[in-house]
């Protein structure tokens, strides 16, 4: 038996007067999500415990069953990983952005004009480079982004960004957060590496170039998401099950490739709202042919949450429920778990994410159906899962696939 799990970033809403008090989810005309929720269990979900609220890398922790009160550093090493570098225990990884510095060292631009070409020339000029004995990696990401690794003895992520997240304004110290000796050598390093690359930067004929365009240099570096790369339990080999992650978003590569997980590559899956979502459910079919376990995530949920547009999140959620048709047990052939919910709630009023717990369905083929006909925050709570924790769920799937072992005789 095969299980497919697909998560719909911030999923949860709030109602909303535009939707005649209702959330997105409900206003939404979902009859395939539906369908699951009628056949399977329903539930809230409290992805990382009640009143918390969650981002989205320590809530796909958690929904693996991994705590991330205990291996949950900072978010530079997934977003690493998501783009491919390969970090290993003990690295500190960060998030970088190149941004544009003026002649008197004021950031005008924390984007470089989002920058689309030419960063992975920009980077390997500072790839492998080596400072105070502590080695640089440094990979492109998509459009400004890219991640750096610093490799070495006696480094530590307790250090402070230098983004100021506003332009108009000179690029902060890296401040140590704690007294070590690890601190202040990992902040020393940063510092000398950042003017060390303004000025190698700065004399790039790819920047003269773009200056004499009329674009934004990309000749400085903004860095932030500190974290010492932990490590993590193998998913593979905790629960003995082959698993594939589809998506689009480098952090959910990331929490992937760092618990063992195979990824998925499609450049059309963009980790947007301008998702290819039937291609991202293609890959998922098919995928169920050669992974026990299959991953799928979808971003663009969470995005038009971010931007408050409950309509379009509605008709967002129409799409992916349409793609969902296939896998209902009308459909396919082979025997699945199937479980659908979010990584945590993200009201379109709120803009951001909330502590809200998440509808949850989880479906097998003799599960203990509860009476819920709908996909929804106000009809989840009336299921027979009642309120879960999103350590939970891996056991809960596990044991509709007849995979969970006795505990005692
Ligand atoms: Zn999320
Ligand atoms: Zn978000």
């Amino acid at each position: 038996m095969k299980l497919l799990f697909i998560v719909l970033d911030g999923l949860g809403d709030r109602p909303i007067d535009e939707l005649g008090g209702k959330t997105p989810l409900e206003y939404a005309n979902t009859p395939n999500m539906d369908k699951l929720a009628s056949l399977g269990m329903n539930g809230l979900l409290h992805v990382i415990g009640p009143g918390i609220t969650p981002g989205s890398d320590t809530a796909h922790l958690a929904l693996f069953g991994v705590d991330p009160f205990e291996y949950y550093t900072g978010r530079g090493p997934f977003e690493a990983a998501g783009i491919g570098l390969e970090v290993k225990e003990g690295d500190v990884a960060f998030r970088t952005n190149f941004a544009t510095i003026n002649n008197n060292g004021i950031i005008t631009d924390r984007r470089a004009g989002r920058i689309r070409e030419g960063t992975e020339e920009l980077v390997a000029l500072f790839n492998g480079m080596e400072i105070d004995g502590i080695k640089i990696l440094l990979k492109a990401g998509t459009e400004h982004r890219a991640a750096l690794v610093l490799r070495g003895e006696g480094l530590s992520d307790k250090v402070s960004e230098n983004d100021p997240h506003v332009e108009g304004k000179e690029p902060l110290e890296f401040k140590t957060l704690d007294n070590s000796y690890e601190a202040k050598k990992t902040a020393e390093v940063l510092t000398k590496f950042v003017l060390k690359a303004k000025s190698i930067l700065s004399e790039t004929d790819f920047n003269k170039k773009r200056k004499e365009d009329g674009l934004l240099q990309a000749n400085y570096f903004l860095i932030r998401g500190a974290g010492q790369v932990p490590k993590l339990p193998n998913f593979e080999k905790e629960y003995c099950l082959e698993t594939a992650c589809i998506a689009g978003g480098g952090l959910y590569k990331g929490v992937g490739r760092m618990l063992g997980m195979h990824i998925i590559e499609d450049s059309r899956l963009t980790g947007g709202t301008n998702t290819d979502l039937k291609v991202k459910f293609d890959i998922t079919y098919k995928a169920l042919q050669d992974y026990d376990f299959v991953f799928t995530h979808i971003k663009g949920t969470d995005n038009f949450s971010h931007d408050g547009k409950p309509v379009e999140k509605a008709k967002f959620i129409e799409m992916v429920d349409k793609e969902m048709k296939r896998f209902l047990p009308d459909n396919i052939e082979r025997d699945l778990v199937i479980m659908v919910t979010g990584d945590h709630s993200s009201p379109c009023s709120f803009k951001d994410h909330s502590a809200d717990p998440v509808p949850i369905i989880v479906y097998s083929k003799d599960c203990r159906k509860d009476d819920v006909e709908k996909f929804g925050e106000t009809y989840a709570a009336r299921g027979n899962l009642g309120h879960l924790m999103g350590k939970d769920i891996m056991g809960i799937a596990l044991n509709e696939m007849r995979l969970v072992h006795k505990f005692g005789s």
